[in-house]
């Protein structure tokens, strides 16, 4: 079993959410050991969720308001 350090690398572009392969905003470091990406949308999704099996959870949503200034609000 591998044990994951959580070194904090940025997320880079190449970095797609698991559920719809946009770029991913947020790394979820799991109890089990696994990494799940996902982008801002699905890691709000799922935020409740993620919570209950995740060890760490790196946001990087907020990269996202300073890179587009007018995105507009998705729905929930
Ligand atoms: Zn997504």
């Amino acid at each position: 079993m591998t044990t994951v350090l959580t070194s904090a690398s940025p997320l880079t572009a190449a970095d797609r959410c698991d559920r719809c392969g946009a770029q991913a905003y947020l790394r979820v470091v799991l109890l089990s050991g696994g990494e799940l990406l996902f982008c801002a949308h699905h890691g709000r999704k799922f935020e409740p969720e993620l919570k209950k099996i995740a060890a760490e959870i790196q946001d990087e949503t907020e990269r996202l308001t300073a890179d587009q200034t007018s995105a507009p609000e998705e729905e929930r």
